[in-house]
């Protein structure tokens, strides 16, 4: 776990969705949470998204996607 530190709430410009933690990733396209900056890259194809699902993705309670392994 992090330090204990007070988290943030960090929200979208262009959609409803809020998260905390600084190393999270939010796509400004699909607008989907990535639970870091890698999964967020992996996703990106040059013109689209790729689902998470295609990735072996699962989604918290919170909406963000993230890695079981
Ligand atoms: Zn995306
Ligand atoms: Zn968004």
């Amino acid at each position: 776990m992090a330090g204990y530190q007070h988290l943030l709430a960090i929200r979208c410009g262009g959609c409803s969705a809020t998260w905390a933690g600084e190393s999270r990733a939010h796509c400004a396209r699909c607008h989907r949470t990535w639970d870091n900056v890698d999964l967020f890259d992996t996703h990106l194809e040059e013109d689209r998204c790729l689902h998470p699902r295609t990735l072996g993705l699962v989604e918290t309670k919170n909406h963000i996607w993230y890695s079981t392994e």
